[in-house]
């Protein structure tokens, strides 16, 4: 499917984009935000068609729940929306420590939108109505970028995409035996070097709904996170690897090993 394109000085356009050599399998999943209806499908279903995983979003508040739960490896997010804005939805989702690449659509094609929405957190900006081969070849080009998928506090790197977390030291570079949720337990954490993060919160993160989850479920995956990186920081021989501080009635604190 192709889309009436207007292309003003397209820095660059690719047909048929070939998918990046250094991510492997797994789909991308793309949050797309828009409450535009035969928009939202026509994206969705070329998005599919490229080998996209797609979740849409018709509202502000809808897509920032989504947003927020950290599921995704890039976001699509049009500005004007129901029961909220794209700019806002993007600020809230940088400050709540996500770094995933984040793609803003819209209408108000002038530079001063444009730099509000860049400002906001977004890392690239498309103006509608926009070329659907650009829009894939925009997103696979944010997907390329290390830096947005990686984590680093001191020697311990969590690569988001490949779900991988290493640790360097002497005895070299070591992979942490995680399971998911200890993964996605470590990055929350990762997120907020330093910082206190409430149990809730770390909940939420983890397993979306907090609703029905025991305390024990949390203790448990913190446990198992902290005899991981126990491990690796024996097998790499890396004295100064961070660590999981419990923060009495609050919860819990990646504190760094140099600190
Ligand atoms: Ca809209």
């Amino acid at each position: 499917m192709c889309r009436a394109a207007f292309h003003r000085g397209a820095p660059y356009r690719v047909t048929r984009p070939s998918p990046p050599a250094s991510v492997p399998d797994a789909p991308l999943r793309v949050l797309l935000v828009e409450d535009e209806a035969r928009l939202a499908a026509s994206v969705r279903r070329g998005l599919e068609e490229e080998g996209f995983a797609v979740d849409v979003a018709t509202d502000a508040a809808d897509g920032e729940a989504q947003a927020l739960s950290g599921g995704h490896d890039l976001l699509v997010v049009d500005w004007r929306l129901p029961l909220g804005d794209g700019k806002t939805l993007v600020e809230r989702f940088r400050a709540a420590g996500h770094r995933r690449p984040v793609l803003m659509l819209t209408a108000l094609a002038d530079v001063e939108h444009r730099v509000a929405g860049l400002d906001a957190g977004a890392d690239d900006y498309l103006p509608k109505p926009f070329a659907f081969d650009e829009l894939v070849a925009r997103l696979r080009a944010l997907a390329r970028r290390p830096d947005a998928w990686s984590l680093r506090v001191g020697p311990l790197e969590a690569d988001g995409r490949r779900r991988l977390a290493t640790l360097d030291g002497a005895g070299g570079t070591h992979t942490l035996a995680l399971r998911p949720k200890e993964f996605a337990l470590l990055e929350a954490l990762m997120r907020q070097p330093g910082a206190a993060v409430a149990r809730a919160d770390l909940a939420e993160t983890v397993w979306g709904d907090a609703l029905y989850l025991t305390d024990n479920a949390l203790d448990v995956t913190v446990s198992g996170l902290r005899r991981a990186l126990d491990d690796a920081r024996r097998a790499a021989g890396a004295p100064d690897a961070p660590w999981i501080e419990t923060v009495r009635g609050l919860g819990y604190r990646l504190v760094a090993g140099d600190a």
